[in-house]
């Protein structure tokens, strides 16, 4: 038998609107794992799934613990996980469905790094995930309807091996769950100030608000988001909670990266569920619907697809406002199936225009003499001017283009309303793609 061994547990779906969070659980199995000496080759991973599931109570997050163990503590390893999610688990509440996956071995079998890409970008069924979990000799543990295994094994597949993120979450004693956060908000700005643009998403600088805490019934206090460990550290100890915290946890997770987007080449092949990034032109112009939302369309060579910037996304709306027919752009969002029909319509997160449309209009004629606008004298008629009077018969109407007011290029909804998943301005040109940008970042830390 093998001295050490490599165990990757997957965990989702323990919690509810009323209860927990998936992540506390992974917080409390840390401390029960490395009682039995074991070695984490990674931070506990926050995997966030496809945000579209109908079913989800709040982010659609499922956790990964990976580390090396001596395999004679397999089972209690097993048990003890076991033992914490069956403790900590709204198991009362209709909703919640806790699924456990243990995987063991060095590496990640490529059919289950396939199957966690489908969970993130569309719908998949219970069936396959139990079907791939038994033909790699997993075991697993399901609750209820078991649902949970669908989330487990697609945390265990996703590997983070390209972008990736960093959360450093606090959670409150467990006294004080359910009553207002206290938090020093003088200091997250001073702390985004500090540690920008390595930190995302601390403050809404449209309304002035702090966005690190939660709002729910969870043990949450506040979670800073970051390019790397350190630097959500070096954040956490920037902020002053007004109350004790119970503990923290480092994350490394797949949040601000827009990896639930899938570039489509065509608005036929769109999909309920799924979050897209599209091409079209602006085919019919902005309205107002009710509860401010805003509704366009866009088409291609052969269709044509509603989109909605709901009021919460704030300055998107306010751009797709201005968009007019015959504007070329590309818009991100999740496709919902709308009305009884079921039309398909797409929920904005982001838009990037691509070209603005050459809005012309007609205007009476400039004076020369006195620079101002003449008057119109009727129909071929001619005009005049009202200042110095002078007629001039023969001058027409002069074609001017429109100042749109819109610049072209990317526009994301406002950081109140962004999804775990969007990635945020901040972070462009931030990617872990290669080497020298972690370099880079590693350099910073450093001074
Ligand atoms: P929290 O963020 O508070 O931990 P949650 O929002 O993650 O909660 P869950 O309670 O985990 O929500 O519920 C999501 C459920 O949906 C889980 O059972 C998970 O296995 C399942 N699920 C996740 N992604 C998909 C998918 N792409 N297709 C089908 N089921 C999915």
């Amino acid at each position: 038998m093998k001295k050490n061994q490599i165990m990757h547990i997957g965990i989702d779906d323990t919690d509810s609107v009323r209860k927990g969070c998936t992540t506390y659980i992974a917080a409390l199995l840390i401390e029960k794992l490395e009682e039995l000496g074991v070695r984490f080759i990674d931070y506990p991973n926050l995997i966030r799934l496809n945000p579209n599931v109908p079913w989800k109570t709040r982010g659609n997050g499922a956790l990964c613990l990976r580390f090396q163990y001596n395999p004679i503590f397999e089972d209690e390893i097993k048990q003890r996980t076991r033992n914490v999610v069956e403790n900590n688990s709204d198991l009362q509440s209709e909703n919640t469905n806790p699924g456990i996956i243990f995987l063991i071995g060095n590496k990640i079998p490529q059919e289950i790094r396939i199957f966690s890409k489908k969970v993130l970008q569309g719908i998949v069924d219970l069936e396959s995930a139990i079907k791939l979990t038994e033909k790699y000799s997993c075991d697993m543990i399901g609750f209820k309807n078991c649902r949970g295994l669908i989330g487990s094994l697609g945390a265990i597949g996703e590997i983070l091996d390209c972008d990736h993120t960093y959360e450093l979450i606090s959670y409150r004693k467990l006294r004080n769950i359910g009553k207002v956060r206290i938090l020093d908000k003088k200091s997250v700005f001073k702390m985004d100030e500090l540690t920008k643009p390595f930190t995302f998403n601390n403050v809404d600088l449209e309304k002035m608000r702090i966005i690190i805490t939660p709002r729910g019934l969870d043990p949450i206090l506040f979670g800073i988001r970051g390019e790397s460990a350190q630097i959500v550290k070096k954040a956490f100890s920037i902020v002053h909670p007004g109350e004790k915290i119970e503990r923290w946890v480092i994350f490394r997770t797949n949040q601000g990266t827009d990896a639930h987007i899938k570039k489509v080449q065509k608005l036929s092949i769109i999909q309920p569920y799924q979050s897209i990034l599209a091409k079209g032109i602006v085919s019919k112009n902005p309205q107002i619907i009710p509860l401010r939302h805003v509704i366009f369309s866009i088409k291609d060579d052969n269709s044509e697809v509603d989109c909605v910037a709901f009021e919460p996304t704030g300055s998107l709306r306010k751009i797709a406002r201005k968009l007019i027919v015959g504007d070329e752009v590309e818009v991100f969002g999740a496709v919902r199936k709308v009305g009884e029909e079921g039309i398909l319509t797409i929920n904005l997160e982001k838009i990037n225009i691509l070209s603005l449309y050459l809005k012309k209009k007609l205007q009476n004629p400039i004076c020369s003499k006195c620079h101002r606008h003449l008057k119109s004298l009727g129909k071929n008629k001619g005009f005049r001017c009202d200042k110095c009077h002078e007629k001039f018969p023969d001058k027409k109407k002069e074609e001017i283009i429109v100042n749109r007011k819109i610049r072209k290029g990317l526009h994301i909804t406002s950081a109140r309303s962004q999804r775990h998943l969007t990635k945020p301005f901040r972070r462009y040109g931030l990617e872990k793609t290669c080497q020298e940008r972690i370099n880079m970042i590693d350099e910073w830390h450093r001074e």
